[in-house]
C-alpha cells in the first residue's frame, strides 16, 4: 500500500482552510416573486420512487409546487381568475432533469469558457429538459483551473431564470491515477499534497473525483465528505480493499461506471465489485451506446438497486455537433465519429448524448421503463447531493423545475424553471421555421 503524502495534522489545516459547500438553504430564495399561479393538467406525473399518477394536475404557486391532484381541481379554476393552465394532454410530467457531470456542450468548454458563453450553453440546455447541473472541469494546468473556479463563482453569485441552474462545480481531477487517465492530460496530473489540495479547494466544489489509492488510508475522503464536499471514485485502479477504505471514509458514488477502471477479474474483483456489493454506493452511468455496452448496463441494472444508479452526460463541446467535427478537449484534439467523441489516441473522450436521450436509450433498451428511467437523473442525483428537499421530486414545497415530455416520441416538449416556461417545443420549431 502507498504511504500516505500528508501527516493528519497537514490534513487538518488543509480542511481549516475550506469553506462549507453551498448550503441547501441557498435555494429557498426563489427569485423574484411570481404571481401568476400555474396549473398543469391532465398529465401523466412521474412521482417519488417512479409511481405514475395518470391524469394528474400540478398547481405551482410563486415558483414551488403547492400541491398534486389526482385530476384537474375545477373548484380552484373557478375561485381565483389568475391562473394559467398548462394543458399536458399526451405528456409525461417529470421534475427537471440533473446532470452532476457535463464537461460542456453546443461547443462551450466549461473549463475555458467566458461566463457569458456559459450561460449561452445553459439556456440551451433546458430544451433537453436540464434543469440543474454540476459543471464539470477535467484535469488542466492551475492558471486554467482557478480561472475556471472563478467564473463559475460569478455564475452561482448571479444565477439567472433564463438558464439552467448550477449547483456547484464537479472537479474531475486532478489527483488522478495516470494509468486511468483517459483524456486528461498526464502533465498535469498531481499528486494530493497540501499546497495542490489548497489551490483546488474552491468555493462551490461540490464533487470532487479522485483516485482513492492516492489516499489509501481515506483520511483525506473522510475530512472532506465532512464538509458536505461529495467525493467520488473514479480515473483509479483501486482494489477492492482501497475501494472499501474510501467508501467506509464517505466516498459513495463511482465515477462513469465502468470507464477509465480496471474490469472485473474475478480473482481481483476490485472496485466494480466493492460498488455492486454496497448498496449505499452510487454509480454514474453514461448510456449513450458508446462507453458501456447495453448488456454491461443491464447487468449494473440488476445488481444496484433502483435508487442508486445515476444517469450522466459526460458530454464535452461536440454536444451539438455534426459527425467529422473537430475541437480541443483537455489539450488534444478530439473528433465525433459514429462511434462517439475520439481523441488522437483513438480513446473516447466525453460523450454527445445528454440525460433525455440517456432516459430514451434506456426505455428502448429495455432497461427500464420510462419513470424507472427518471428516477435515475432527477431523485438520485438530487439525493446523492442532499438536495432532494429542493429539487428532483414532483411533490409540495419543492422548486418547480418541471420537464413535459410526449408520451409517444419521449421528447421534450416544455420545461419550466421555478415555475416559469423556459422552454417551448412548438415555439423553438416556429422560430426556426421562420428563420
Ligand atoms: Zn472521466
Amino acid at each position: 500500500m502507498p504511504e500516505p503524502s500528508r501527516t493528519k495534522a497537514e490534513n487538518t489545516c488543509i480542511i481549516k482552510l475550506m469553506s462549507d459547500s453551498t448550503s441547501a438553504s441557498a435555494w429557498a430564495k426563489p427569485g423574484n416573486p411570481d404571481e401568476t399561479w400555474r396549473l398543469i393538467t391532465n398529465g401523466h406525473l412521474v412521482l417519488p420512487k417512479g409511481e405514475v399518477m395518470e391524469g394528474g394536475s400540478v398547481l405551482i404557486v410563486d415558483g414551488r409546487i403547492r400541491d398534486l391532484y389526482s385530476k384537474t381541481p375545477a373548484s380552484l379554476l373557478l375561485e381565483r381568475d389568475n391562473v394559467e393552465v398548462i394543458d399536458a394532454t399526451g405528456c409525461w410530467v417529470t421534475p427537471g432533469l440533473i446532470d452532476q457531470h457535463i464537461n460542456g456542450a453546443y461547443g462551450v468548454p466549461f473549463n475555458t469558457a467566458t461566463t457569458e458563453q456559459i450561460r449561452s450553453c445553459l439556456k440551451m440546455l433546458l430544451s433537453h429538459g436540464v434543469t440543474s447541473i454540476c459543471p464539470t472541469l477535467i484535469t488542466a494546468s492551475n492558471i486554467e483551473l482557478l480561472g475556471a473556479f472563478a467564473r463559475l463563482e460569478e455564475l452561482m453569485i448571479n444565477q439567472h431564470l433564463t438558464h439552467c441552474r448550477s449547483l456547484g462545480f464537479h472537479l474531475e481531477g486532478p489527483f488522478l491515477n495516470p494509468e486511468y487517465r483517459g483524456a486528461h492530460p498526464k502533465a498535469h496530473l498531481l499528486p494530493p499534497t497540501l499546497e495542490h489540495l489548497q489551490q483546488m479547494m474552491a468555493p462551490n466544489l461540490r464533487i470532487l473525483t479522485l483516485a482513492p489509492e492516492l489516499d489509501p488510508y481515506g483520511d483525506l475522503v473522510e475530512m472532506i465528505t465532512s464538509k458536505g464536499i461529495r467525493v467520488n471514485i473514479g480515473h483509479t485502479a483501486a482494489d477492492i480493499d482501497i475501494a472499501r477504505k474510501a467508501f467506509d471514509a464517505g466516498a459513495k458514488c463511482v465515477t462513469h461506471f465502468f470507464n477509465a477502471m480496471p474490469g472485473f477479474h474475478h480473482r481481483k474483483p476490485g472496485l466494480l465489485a466493492a460498488a455492486c456489493l454496497d448498496d449505499s454506493v452510487y454509480v454514474e452511468l453514461i448510456a449513450d451506446g458508446h462507453h458501456s455496452a447495453v448488456d454491461a448496463l443491464a447487468l449494473v441494472m440488476k445488481l444496484k438497486p433502483a435508487d442508486r444508479i445515476i444517469l450522466v452526460s459526460d458530454a464535452n463541446t461536440l454536444m451539438g455537433a455534426d459527425v467529422g467535427q473537430s475541437t480541443q478537449f483537455g489539450g488534444q484534439r478530439i473528433t465525433l465519429t459514429a462511434d462517439g467523441s475520439i481523441n488522437e489516441e483513438g480513446k473516447l473522450a466525453g460523450a454527445t448524448c445528454l440525460l433525455d436521450g440517456a432516459i430514451r436509450n434506456l426505455v428502448k433498451w429495455h432497461l427500464a421503463s420510462f419513470p424507472q428511467a427518471v428516477q435515475m437523473a432527477t431523485a438520485n442525483p438530487a439525493r446523492y447531493l442532499g438536495e432532494n428537499t429542493h429539487f428532483g421530486e414532483l411533490k409540495p414545497d419543492a422548486l418547480a423545475d418541471i420537464a413535459l415530455w410526449d408520451r409517444q416520441s419521449l421528447t421534450i416538449k416544455q420545461t419550466l424553471l421555478q415555475g416559469r416556461v423556459v422552454y417551448e417545443a412548438n415555439q423553438a420549431e416556429a422560430a426556426q421555421k421562420a428563420s
